[in-house]
């Protein structure tokens, strides 16, 4: 069975991967030149798996709905994008090795190599490039006063803002469409880089062994 993949962010290229460890042969089209040139460029680089709400957890049914309303209709569901910014600096020798999650103002640090990778917010409102620039702004600002020992504020790298493809509680839609052999593995929100390699390996199961075919696993 020959399998084309569109998009090539992380989701993609790990479904791609999966597919070809399977034996089966793949081809990845993306409208950019590179790979993971969108949301999947200079994000958080958390695996948050602590984090991927369960279905059956409190709230999360009153946030579906949406998201059960739309689905039935076979479409791209009700995915909005959501935006992040991102910022990397020089890691200085007080940064910790292991990431840092800031729950109370949504902010992710991860050290990655000899850069300290820093990424927040979520703007569900089209914006002006005004606006992102202040965001990003803030977010230079939050860090500082959050952890200010763990990375050169003044020598910034690099600037970052893209969109999520988000779901209402950023578990992905896995299966296939209304269209039959059109599979989707889309709508990861602020967990792409978590849920990639697992959402990779249900649809390649589905590809291969129909609906409801189970991943087989441990828990970490
Ligand atoms: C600031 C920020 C921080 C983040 N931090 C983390 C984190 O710490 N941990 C984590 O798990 N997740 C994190 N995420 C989320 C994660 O980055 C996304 O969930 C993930 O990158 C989504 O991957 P994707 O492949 O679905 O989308 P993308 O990476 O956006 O890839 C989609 C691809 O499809 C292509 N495409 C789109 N339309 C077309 C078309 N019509 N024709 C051809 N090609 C097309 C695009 O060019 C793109 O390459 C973060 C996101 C942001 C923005």
């Amino acid at each position: 069975m020959k399998v084309t993949v569109l998009g090539a962010g992380v989701v993609g290229v790990t479904t791609a991967y999966c597919l070809a460890r399977h034996g089966c042969p793949v081809t990845v089209i993306d409208r950019r030149n590179e790979l993971a040139a969108e949301a999947s460029y200079a994000n958080g680089g958390q695996l948050s798996y602590d984090f991927a709400s369960p279905v059956d957890s409190p709230g999360v049914l009153r946030r579906l709905a949406d998201y059960l309303l739309v689905r039935p209709l076979g479409i791209a569901g009700p995915i909005q994008p959501i935006r992040g910014y991102s910022i990397t600096a020089p890691a200085k020798s007080g940064a910790p090795q292991v990431a840092i999650i800031y729950l109370g103002r949504k902010m992710v640090f991860s050290r990655i190599g000899l850069n300290m990778c820093i990424a927040g917010f979520a703007d569900a409102s089209p914006q002006s490039p005004k606006f992102a620039q202040e965001r990003r702004q803030a977010l230079v600002h939050c860090a500082q006063n959050t952890l200010p020992q763990v990375a050169d504020y003044l020598s910034i790298s690099s600037k970052w803002a893209d969109v999520r493809p988000s779901t209402p509680n950023s578990l992905p839609i896995v299966g296939e469409s209304k269209v039959r052999r059109l599979f989707r593995n889309i709508g990861h929100g602020m967990f792409g880089w978590t849920l990639s390699a697992a959402s990779a390996e249900g649809i390649v199961r589905e590809i291969f062994c129909g609906k409801g075919a189970v991943i087989q696993g441990k828990a970490a």
